[in-house]
């Protein structure tokens, strides 16, 4: 199909699904406006260090001619491993070659950045909340955002994330809560200010698990720690609990208390971090979420195929999905028959993805000494198992 057939392409949501794909498409001189909601890339905090996989993250930057600047922002090193129960016992540890790019790690800014800025100035739309979105009867899609700006585009992408207001066009399907809830805490200068908790995290990740509990410590660049505070709690646990979430020190004193029988070094984690505690419950879409391929819509990444980050599959599915979408829409002989081939490769391969993740989640965050059970799966695939095993077992 020639390039001006294709007509107006709109992406919503400029994650790294939705970068992605643009940067794609712009290298291969198909016009098209990303919209995003954050009025800039540093308009709030963007969460921690993602790895990304020879298969999928990879693939994507390689194709969207970033590989060789990656390299320079990755940390290798940051695949390092250690897993511990609440005693601080140490149950598997692996320890990463710094010449080995199997899923080496990059910051989600540094990697939104990297994307972002390999795009035309005037591509992306920024401080632009989509409002809503209507079928027209001639099979194009008019979008509303809520400072008044209107579009209408031929073929409109949702990469609007887990909320997405895209997704009710294609789906009924919403989010629903995974039973999990985790309570993000950072240490900023840790080197210099911490150096007993860099010295526990080291260079990767750390794992302590025990009685539906977990501390997750990551190593994230710019000298920063990130710790996951993770609980099996309902839904509204935030309002239940009485924790007053806006009182640092109060949190403090409550956190504490729910892991009042962890070892000291662990709570440390608690004691020392920075005073801001945000706490973030975590939803999946169903698993095998699907749809019938509609006339000029389509989604990628978490708009599709939320699930929870226990698969450390999100960030590389949105960019594969991105990926293919942009070959699809470039290689087009007939765009709704491409779009709906992309459909069912991302259908399959997210199902995948999916259930791996919600078996993780159970096994991690699960009774007992949930350390040791995790460590024996770990061990048995690095006996025995292809490395897609290893790379895609948790969280990362
Ligand atoms: C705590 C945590 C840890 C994680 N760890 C990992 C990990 O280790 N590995 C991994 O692979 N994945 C991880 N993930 C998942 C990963 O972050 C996501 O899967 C990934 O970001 C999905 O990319 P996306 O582009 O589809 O969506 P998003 O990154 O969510 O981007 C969506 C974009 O759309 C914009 N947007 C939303 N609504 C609108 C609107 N109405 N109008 C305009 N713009 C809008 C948003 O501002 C955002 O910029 C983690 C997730 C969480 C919560």
């Amino acid at each position: 199909m020639s390039k001006n057939k294709l007509g107006r392409i709109v992406i919503v949501g400029a994650g790294p699904g939705g970068l992605t794909l643009a940067r794609i498409l712009q290298l291969h001189g198909v016009e098209v406006k990303v919209y995003e909601r954050e009025s800039s890339i540093d308009a709030r905090p963007q969460g921690g260090t993602l790895d990304l996989h020879v298969e999928s993250g990879q693939y994507a930057l390689q194709i969207a001619g970033l590989f060789d600047k990656f390299q320079t922002l990755c940390r290798p090193e940051g695949q390092d491993t250690r897993i511990i129960d609440k005693s601080g016992t140490v149950h598997y540890e692996e320890v990463s070659n710094e010449m080995c790019f199997d899923r080496p790690e990059i910051d989600r800014h540094d990697l939104r950045q990297l994307l972002f800025q390999s795009l035309k100035a005037d591509i992306i739309a920024q401080g632009h909340n989509l409002q809503s979105i209507q079928s027209l009867s001639n099979g194009q899609h008019k979008l509303v955002f809520d400072d008044g700006v209107t579009d209408t585009a031929d073929l409109v992408i949702g990469a609007d994330g887990a909320w997405s207001r895209i997704r009710p066009l294609v789906s009924s399907a919403v989010p629903q809560y995974c039973g999990v809830m985790i309570v993000e805490i950072q240490f900023t200068e840790v080197d210099d200010r911490h150096p007993e908790i860099a010295k526990l995290v080291g260079r990767g990740i750390l794992f302590a698990l025990s009685d539906n509990k977990g501390l997750i410590g990551q190593r994230n660049g710019h000298n920063r720690i990130r710790v996951y505070i993770t609980l099996r709690v309902p839904e509204n646990w935030v309002a239940e609990s009485g924790i007053a979430f806006d009182q640092p020190e109060q949190v403090r004193d409550d956190l504490l208390h729910l892991f009042a029988d962890w070892d000291n070094s662990l709570l440390n984690f608690i004691r020392f971090c920075d005073a801001n505690f945000i706490p973030r419950p975590l939803y999946m879409l169903p698993i095998n979420h699907r749809w019938e391929t509609q006339q000029g819509v389509t989604l990628l990444g978490d708009a599709a195929h939320l699930m929870s980050p226990f698969a450390g599959e999100g960030v590389n599915l949105a960019m594969l999905d991105a990926t293919e979408l942009a070959l699809a829409i470039i290689n087009a002989d007939d765009l709704k028959q491409a779009i709906h081939n992309y459909e069912q490769k991302m259908f399959s391969r997210a199902a995948k993805a999916a259930d791996e993740s919600a078996t993780n989640l159970d096994l991690c965050i699960s009774p007992g000494n949930a350390a040791k059970l995790m460590a024996e799966l770990f061990k048995k695939m690095m006996e025995s198992g292809p490395s897609n095993d290893k790379e895609n077992f948790v969280t990362r």
